[in-house]
């Protein structure tokens, strides 16, 4: 069996965080010992689980939607508030987040006849106002969880389904490459979920590869921050410059690859390189060509895999999907360009 690397993935990076705490925004210490005192909590259930699924290959479910409600304690599957058919809740978040899901769990299914996270119908769980004004969103390896935000620098995080997208899709990564979150690898795993959470944010407001705005988190911005988003995949390094967050440290060429150890070796700042890969070959050949593309590679990746190995694989798809007729016959040099303009 496959040894399915999890994360603890969480849309807002920590660097934003630090700058939040510097910029003497209080949520930015609850937010993080939150998080480190669920993740000791959840050690014991994940080792449990991971133990008991080595046994047997699980069968396939209807990848069913499972709405909980935190009330505001840092307590996942509290209270059972919507299930997959059931008649909507008085809380539009609740709603939100089931429709997220849904169109979610309809893209990859209708778009690749992929089935939930794992390909095996997997339920949805999803779990909404966890903590109390917790400014994030995470998958950390079999659910997802949702913050409501402090209302002023962000918004609640299950409104946007490019969050939900981006989250779910850390799901997909781990039960197909199953990439490790560290370094290059890790950057890659960011990448698709930003990639995901784009396309399937494109695809709801029909748009085009033209026409979309390539940012992640923008409707998740409060008030306060009204026209910045987290990333940028048009212009990596871009998407925020404000007192609150710093400025947005993605570079979009590997002269400006990010070094350092922070973040896992700069998991959510070195994916802009990627990134900007995807919206050049998109703009070139189309978004839902270059999903299809990206997903097929991501089928044949490693958990190690690093950029460039990550290029020959996907210009190896490229020529395998311009042959069967599934991309234009330009794919391949469009995304070798691609890969060129950003120095890979
Ligand atoms: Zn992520």
């Amino acid at each position: 069996m496959k040894n399915h690397h999890r994360c603890n993935c969480h849309i807002i990076p920590p660097f934003i965080l630090d700058e939040l705490k510097k910029a003497g925004v209080d949520i930015t210490a609850q937010t993080k010992s939150i998080s480190r005192d669920f993740r000791l909590r959840r050690a014991d259930q994940l080792a449990f689980r991971s133990s008991e699924a080595s046994l047997v290959t699980p069968p396939v479910k209807n990848a069913d939607r499972f709405v909980y409600d935190s009330k505001t304690t840092q307590n996942q599957r509290l209270l059972l508030v919507r299930k997959e058919g059931g008649a909507a809740s008085a809380d539009q978040v609740v709603n939100q987040v089931y429709e997220n899901a849904g169109a979610v769990r309809s893209y990859y299914k209708n778009t690749f006849n992929y089935l939930s996270v794992d390909n095996h119908g997997a339920d949805l769980i999803l779990n909404v106002h966890f903590g109390k004004a917790y400014a994030n969103a995470f998958w950390d390896g079999d659910e997802m969880t949702f913050g409501d935000g402090d209302g002023q620098i962000f918004t609640n995080l299950a409104s946007a389904l490019d969050v939900t997208g981006h989250e779910l899709t850390h799901g997909v990564v781990q039960y197909t490459a199953g990439l490790t979150y560290q370094g290059q690898p890790g950057a890659l795993n960011e990448h698709y979920a930003d990639v995901f959470g784009s396309v399937i944010k494109q695809v709801a407001k029909h748009q085009t590869a033209a026409t979309a705005d390539w940012l992640i988190g923008d409707e998740i911005m409060g008030p306060t921050l009204t026209g910045q988003a987290l990333r940028s995949m048009k212009a990596p390094g871009t998407a925020y410059n404000n007192q609150f967050m710093g400025k947005d440290p993605q570079p979009a060429h590997m002269d400006n690859i990010y070094k350092g150890s922070a973040d896992n070796g700069g998991v959510h700042i070195n994916s802009g390189i990627p990134n900007k890969v995807f919206y050049l070959v998109a703009t070139a050949i189309e978004t839902d060509k270059a999903a299809l593309l990206w997903f097929e590679t991501l089928k044949t990746l490693k958990p190690t895999t690093n950029f460039k190995s990550f290029k020959t694989a996907l210009l190896k798809q490229a020529k395998k999907l311009a042959t069967a007729g599934k991309v234009p016959a330009t794919t391949e040099s469009v995304a070798k360009q691609s890969f060129q303009d950003v120095g890979l």
